[in-house]
């Protein structure tokens, strides 16, 4: 799925699959949503602003959501370039797939 169509709708890419920030869980939630994620979202905003602002149909949300997903991307074609540079990519791929449909 495209990462902008994807977080335009509210799902957010995370190495343990797609996540939607419309989850009442969220509501509350002030830490970053990816603690492990470079981006800009994810260095500024917290899980109850992005919750908030998809909730109030904040076009900012939609943004801050694309710039996660497209890095998250980014980030991991990187690791697969890197993998397949030093032949692991069938091991890093093995292990993408179980984290990222763990649930
Ligand atoms: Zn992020």
């Amino acid at each position: 799925m495209s990462p902008a169509r994807v977080g335009r709708n509210g799902a957010l890419y995370t190495p343990h699959g797609r996540v939607n920030i419309l989850r009442a869980e969220f509501k509350a939630d002030f830490a970053p949503f990816d603690a492990d994620c470079d981006c800009y979202t994810c260095h500024n905003f917290t899980r109850a602003y992005l919750h908030h602002l998809f909730k109030t149909g904040e076009i900012l949300g939609m943004t801050l959501a694309t710039i996660h997903n497209i890095r998250f991307i980014v980030r991991l074609v990187d690791n697969i370039r890197a993998s397949i540079a030093d032949g692991t990519f069938y091991e890093f791929k093995q292990q993408f797939l179980t984290d990222y449909y763990s649930k």
